[in-house]
């Protein structure tokens, strides 16, 4: 099976291994029956997929590698029993396989003309590295991207990723940068996760005026 990058493959291997044997085994048929509907990687080894076994079930999930290790993954269904799910199994083996289109966009991710959620992929990377000019842009990017996410799944792992970015080291040395973020997928708020958002800026260390406007501009937007 392993026909591409063995450190990756083995990596692979490994969390699949962690995965429920029942789910492994819904992943695999997942994977024969050519449900990963969409897998692209970018050059520097991000891997986005969509992944829908029937009309009203479509799930995102992502995988970050540095080509041989795994650096985070995910998959947007409600499945929590355990961080791997049949979804993350099926896109696992069909990376293995080397069944991925290369994303043409990445010479340039300000200039990206791609599915939406790789976009948003992008930008949220270059924001991890960029200085502060670049940032106003790639924080651009991610709001059009929060905007123009059509589906409840797209909307929540966009979200799920943002959130997730804030509580990271380099995030947390820079709550300016944090704020920004949130504030650019604020499009995204709503009564049921508008707690998620306050957790965020609560972790924040410093924010000061900051903090307050954005609370307050997500309680409008929530609640009028
Ligand atoms: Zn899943």
């Amino acid at each position: 099976m392993s026909t591409f990058l063995s450190p990756l493959c083995d990596t692979l291997d490994t969390l699949i291994a962690l995965a429920d044997p029942k789910v492994i085994q819904r992943g695999e048929d997942y994977h024969r029956g050519g449900v990963v509907r969409i897998l692209r990687r970018s050059p520097d080894g991000r891997f986005a997929a969509e992944v829908s076994a029937s009309a009203d079930s479509s799930y995102r999930v992502f995988v970050k590698t540095d080509g041989g290790s795994i650096l985070d993954y995910g998959c947007d269904c409600p499945y929590d029993a355990n961080p791997v799910c049949k979804h993350l199994v099926a896109v696992f083996r069909a990376i293995q396989c080397g069944e991925f289109d290369e994303t043409p966009y990445t010479e340039d991710w300000r200039t990206a003309q791609s599915d939406n959620f790789i976009i948003f992929t992008t930008a949220l990377d270059a924001l991890e590295h960029c200085n502060n000019t670049e940032a106003k842009a790639a924080l651009d990017i991610i709001s059009r991207c929060c905007l123009e996410a059509e589906t409840p799944s797209e909307r929540k792992i966009i979200l799920e990723r943002c959130l997730r970015i804030c509580a990271d080291s380099v995030f947390v040395k820079k709550p300016g940068l944090s704020v920004s973020l949130l504030r650019a997928c604020a499009v995204l708020v709503s009564e049921k996760n508008i707690h998620r958002f306050y957790e965020a800026l609560d972790g924040l260390k410093s924010g000061g005026q900051e903090l307050t406007l954005l609370r307050q501009e997500l309680s409008a937007r929530v609640y009028g």
